[in-house]
């Protein structure tokens, strides 16, 4: 048996007049900032997406969903990650295990965390506790304790055979 690992990380700005959307949750930010971005702007979603793309040395999202193709403008990155899930099946290659964490100050993902598990978790033909999602604040340090941002770092786990 072969096994691969990747590592995704991903990080978008916290302004107004946009969804904030987590794991495919939307959730409500107590000041009503979302996540800027040409697709819905899931960093959740992005980092895992970047974590199998690199178990495999396939590159990073942007090469396959370009930020100015308008075909991804406002996309559901739940989709993609259909897609980039394709491409690891394609090559005979399955998922053990991804795991990752969200880094961000508010709102309190917890309550969440179970919802974003599952959806993941569906789109990627896996069982929810193939899939980790882990939440922390900045301690109020650096861009994400600013709430400039929220970011998120991911692994992933692929074997063969
Ligand atoms: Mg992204």
């Amino acid at each position: 048996m072969q096994l691969r690992i990747g590592n995704g990380y991903d990080i978008h700005r916290l302004v107004a007049c946009r969804p904030l959307i987590l794991g495919g949750q939307h959730l409500d930010h107590p000041d009503g900032l979302g996540l800027d971005g040409h697709s819905d702007a899931d960093v959740l979603v992005h980092a895992i997406m970047d974590a199998l793309l690199g178990a495999l040395s396939l590159g990073d999202i942007g090469k396959y969903f370009p930020p100015d193709d308008p075909q991804w403008k406002g996309a559901d990155s739940l989709v993609l990650l259909e897609q980039v899930v394709a491409l690891v099946q394609e090559r005979g290659w399955s998922v053990v295990n991804v795991d990752s964490v969200v880094v961000a100050e508010r709102p309190k993902l917890k309550p969440h965390i179970e919802a974003m598990r599952a959806a993941i978790a569906s789109r990627m033909d896996l069982d929810a506790d193939q899939v980790g999602v882990k939440a922390t604040t900045n301690e109020k340090l650096g861009a994400e304790g600013r709430e400039e941002g929220i970011s998120c770092h991911a692994v992933a786990l692929l074997q063969k055979g």
